[in-house]
């Protein structure tokens, strides 16, 4: 979709330029001079500073406090080549960072990191998931299609433009088929020695959580003959690789049902059902319980959902955090491994070592970092963009 230059000119409040050409792709409402025009909504308009001089071109929706979204700071056009550019350049910085070999679960593209704002892609095997999370983006969305079909070449592309911060845009959710075959309702894909089946039209997110690909693999190399407690399991993802590497016995935790089966099938499409045992609990409450009962473990693996999305809700976000891990912390042997994340953008990573510490702490042990991991490359951030790097990956080593 091209999009008619000249384009409707936004202008900025003094000094609101700066965030931008220091690299971060958003402006909100309350960096505008006067409200974007209506007749803007969708479209790509050029911003400007209060003087008048130009800023970058950006995706605009009126209707939404993240009003723009910048694409280029450049005067480039808008539309197919541009969307083709910005894809080639995603499926070369993976091919160039993760080699020949690439993972058949992987995020093609990461929005605003791939300067393809609000737009992800991730590959399941022979298919696409596309998630378009705003307004302008849904109008990108047949350039794209257009280009994954040509660039990519899947057997099917499926649409989960249905994450709830689409309603912040104003938009409905939406969910289906876009182009190609009909995925099946479980797709298979492999991480190292593990496998997993994927429910991509209904999955959470777009069907797994491949921001933790690295950190999974790497924790199946640790667990062998260890007992492993994996809460927030969700389909198995830090279970499967524990037990597949050689672990005693994995207890998974899980409040959803429906992630569990999956979970369960996982285990047994990798042979170590008789290894992995499921539990569906609320993970505070079965914490402490096992704590209560004097369980042990060799490796405690914490991967919760987000407890914030709001700076307001920061405080309460911290209390879960730092309790979640202390439960950890008591049911660890001496010598044990703690792997906790978070995908909090709002907890960085100095307030999620404080939280450790504290945790810590209080549970009367030294806890001894070894390492803070992010995702894998095919996740890339903007330095200049805090809320892009939001998974972090504490590993350490409790006495
Ligand atoms: N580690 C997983 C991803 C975990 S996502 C992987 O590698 O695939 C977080 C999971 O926590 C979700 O599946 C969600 O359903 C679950 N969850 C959310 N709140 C929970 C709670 N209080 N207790 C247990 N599980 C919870």
């Amino acid at each position: 979709m091209q999009d008619a230059a000249p384009f409707q000119r936004v202008v900025l409040r003094r000094g609101r330029e700066r965030r931008v050409l220091g690299g971060h792709p958003w402006i909100f409402a309350g960096d505008l001079s006067a409200p974007a025009p209506p007749e803007s909504a969708g479209q790509t308009v050029e911003v400007v500073d209060h003087r008048g001089r130009f800023v970058g071109l950006a995706m605009c929706n009126p209707a939404s406090n993240l009003t723009l979204r910048v694409l280029s700071r450049q005067r480039v056009a808008v539309g197919r080549p541009l969307v083709a550019a910005r894809l080639g350049a995603a499926l070369e910085l993976r091919r160039r960072l993760l080699g020949a070999e690439q993972p058949d679960g992987l995020r093609l593209v990461n929005a605003e990191s791939d300067g393809l704002p609000a737009l992800v892609v991730d590959r399941y095997g022979e298919f696409l998931v596309v998630q378009s999370l705003a307004l302008a983006a849904d109008r990108l969305l047949p350039d794209l299609i257009a280009e994954l079909a040509e660039q990519v070449g899947p057997r099917g592309i499926f649409e989960r433009s249905d994450a709830p911060v689409r309603a912040l845009e104003g938009l409905a959710a939406r969910a289906g088929p876009l182009w190609g075959e009909e995925p099946p309702p479980l797709v298979e894909i492999r991480e190292g020695a593990a496998r997993f089946l994927v429910d991509l039209r209904g999955g959470q997110k777009t069907g797994f959580f491949l921001d933790q690909r690295p950190n999974r693999q790497r924790l199946g190399a640790l667990c062998a003959g260890r007992r492993v407690l994996n809460a927030f399991c969700y389909s198995g993802g830090f279970s499967i690789p524990a037990a597949v590497g050689g672990a005693t016995e994995v207890i998974g935790v899980e409040i959803s049902g429906a992630a569990l089966e999956l979970a369960e099938r996982n285990a047994e499409l990798c042979g170590v059902a008789e290894r992995c045992a499921w539990v569906e609990a609320n993970a505070f409450d079965h914490l402490r319980d096992l704590d209560r009962i004097k369980e042990r473990f060799g490796v405690v693996v914490l991967d919760p959902p987000a407890f914030t999305k709001t700076r307001e809700s920061i405080p309460g976000a911290v209390r879960g955090y730092k309790e979640i891990n202390l439960r950890a912390l008591k049911i660890l042997e001496p010598g044990g491994l703690l792997v906790s994340s978070t995908c909090s953008h709002h907890v960085d990573p100095q307030l999620f070592l404080e939280i450790l510490a504290e945790a810590a702490a209080d549970a009367g042990r030294t806890l001894r970092m070894v390492d803070l991991t992010g995702p894998g490359p095919d996740h890339p951030s903007l330095p200049a963009a805090p809320e892009t790097r939001y998974l972090k990956c504490f590993w350490g080593v409790v006495n």
